[in-house]
């Protein structure tokens, strides 16, 4: 018997209205051009909570022209780098002053549990923000000593316009993510919101206004990928992209940026980690944290540890006491106080995901627990668990985004190390061990952008983070971010007299 099943009872009114439906462009908040809607709906329910302005081409063009006045015109590259980095931390400022509201909107819009949203997500979205803002006054070229009589400068100058494309599981911290180094480099924006999730970025868009970001320096359209997204990525006038989602679509943005004006490209894509846990582990630490590492955020996270490889001498204490943890998960309404798992995003999501336990179940693996649906109203599924899985299923080798966690025996180091590495993704991995020798051997072996030792999800602003292979190209947070949105000028001057 599952913990709680809370989702059949009356879901609990969110505790925020919705005030900002319409597309932010030129600093004010308009209808689309075709005057068109789409609804965006409550995971809990399937229920509508507002019709937002559907932006497409032609708003893309509206906000890249507002987006590229504000740059070749505005005050915003011009102004100092300590008065854009003013700006920065009083939004970080507003955003901390109004992080109850923002989380009941992602919570609301995004099903993930409230506590998570007000707690971790918007005070990281501060963190992220005074980080950058800390930057701006900060980031500088280079004199370098040159052959011959030339005084050489490396100028490190914004980009222009950046057109940023993001996803619907973390709708806040995507946006930090993107929105803070793009700005604090000086650079104007057109952000495209992900469909499921438009509401939280119109609102803390809102905050920036108020903290005096100059019209046009942020633009943020609400709509869909094949139209408002692809008319971004091939838009002319875009100086920069920069992606997350899945590896699908990064192929398909890569290939319009490149076909378009040869924009240069950071893509955050898809990911199926490992989560290795050696012999030497304490298993209770190590049931916990693997849990955390595949079904936090509904298992909706990019890095999730889905594939969880435990050493054959503890692979029978860890599945039970696994499965005694997944069976006390407490899923339900994500507004009650103590809920760790709300709903799925949307009914795509969770029919995805239901197909993919099918799969597991029709490809022989077992299913250890769970792999239903809770309810009949919203998009919940039980923590679910599948063992005996061969490393060629479709459930040990794609993304699932969901609550399944897959769990594999191994029997030495070199045969996880291989079994690891065989993935055509490589973004994270989690290793699980009191022996520093092995940590490191694991750490310099897999080929992932992000190895958390005996920890997982540990996202720092400072830390960079993307993938190796199918999993992105280029790196986020961290010092790394800002070179995604500077290009660099060399500028050469004769010296007339090399001997001074
Ligand atoms: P997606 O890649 O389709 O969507 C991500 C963003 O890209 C959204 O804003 C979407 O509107 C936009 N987009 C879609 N098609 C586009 C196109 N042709 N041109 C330009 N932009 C386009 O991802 P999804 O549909 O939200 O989810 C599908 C899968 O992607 C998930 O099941 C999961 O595997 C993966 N995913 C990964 C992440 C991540 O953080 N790495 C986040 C969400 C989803």
């Amino acid at each position: 018997m599952f913990s709680s099943a809370v989702a059949a009872e009356e879901p609990i009114t969110p505790p925020v209205q919705v005030e900002y439906t319409q597309l932010l462009i030129g600093g004010k908040y308009v209808d689309s051009a075709s005057g068109k809607t789409f609804p965006t709906l409550d995971p809990r329910t399937g229920e509508v909570i507002a019709h937002v302005a559907e932006g497409d081409a032609e708003d893309i063009n509206r906000a890249v022209s507002a987006a590229r006045k504000a740059f070749d015109d505005g005050p915003w590259p011009r102004m100092t780098a300590y008065e854009r980095s003013r700006i920065l931390y009083r939004f970080a400022d507003l955003v901390e002053k109004h992080n109850d509201e923002l989380a009941a909107l992602e919570t609301w819009d995004n099903g993930k549990p409230y506590e998570q949203a007000s707690l971790a997500e918007i005070p990281m979205f501060v963190r992220l923000m005074r980080y950058y803002a800390g930057w701006a006054d900060k980031i500088h070229g280079l004199v370098v000593p040159a052959d011959g009589p030339h005084h050489v400068q490396v100028l490190h100058e914004p980009i222009g316009v950046a057109g940023q494309i993001i996803p619907w599981n973390f709708p806040l911290l995507m946006y930090a993510w993107k929105v803070g180094p793009a700005l604090a480099c000086g650079n104007t924006v057109v952000l495209k919101t992900a469909e499921q999730t438009p509401l939280s970025a119109l609102l803390v868009s809102k905050l920036f206004l108020e903290a005096g970001l100059p019209a046009g320096v942020l633009n943020v359209i609400s709509g869909y990928g094949p139209t408002a997204g692809a008319a971004l990525a091939s838009h002319m006038d875009v100086d920069k992209l920069a992606f997350t989602g899945s590896t699908v679509t990064g192929q398909a943005v890569l290939n319009l940026a490149s076909k378009s004006n040869l924009k240069p490209v950071t893509l955050e894509l898809g990911g199926k980690s490992p989560f290795i846990i050696c012999e030497d582990a304490d298993v209770d630490q190590a049931v916990e944290l693997a849990h955390f590492a595949l079904f936090f955020n509904q298992g909706q996270c990019c890095c999730a540890g889905s594939r969880t490889f435990v050493h054959e001498r503890i692979y029978d204490e860890f599945l039970e006491k696994a499965k005694a943890r997944a069976m006390k998960r407490v899923v339900g309404d994500p507004f009650k106080k103590g809920v760790e798992q709300g709903p799925q995003i949307d009914l795509e999501q969770f029919n995805k995901i239901m197909g993919y336990i099918k799969s597991g179940v029709d490809s022989g693996a077992t299913l250890e627990l769970g792999g239903e649906r809770i309810g009949t109203k919203g998009y919940y599924i039980q923590p679910t668990i599948f063992s005996n899985t061969k490393d060629s299923m479709p459930i040990a080798t794609d993304e699932i985004f969901g609550p399944v966690q897959t769990v594999f025996k191994f029997k030495d180091l070199n045969e996880v190390i291989q079994r690891a590495n065989a993935s055509r993704y490589g973004l994270a991995a989690g290793v699980f061990t009191k022996n520093i020798d092995t940590a490191n051997t694991l750490s310099r072996a897999l080929r992932v952008g992000t190895v958390w030792v005996n920890c997982f999800d540990v996202f720092d602003a400072a830390i960079p983070f993307g993938g190796y292979k199918m999993s992105g190209v280029g790196r986020e947070k961290g010092i790394q971010s800002l070179s995604n949105y500077l290009q660099v000028k060399a500028v050469v001057q004769h010296l007339r007299n090399p001997a001074w």
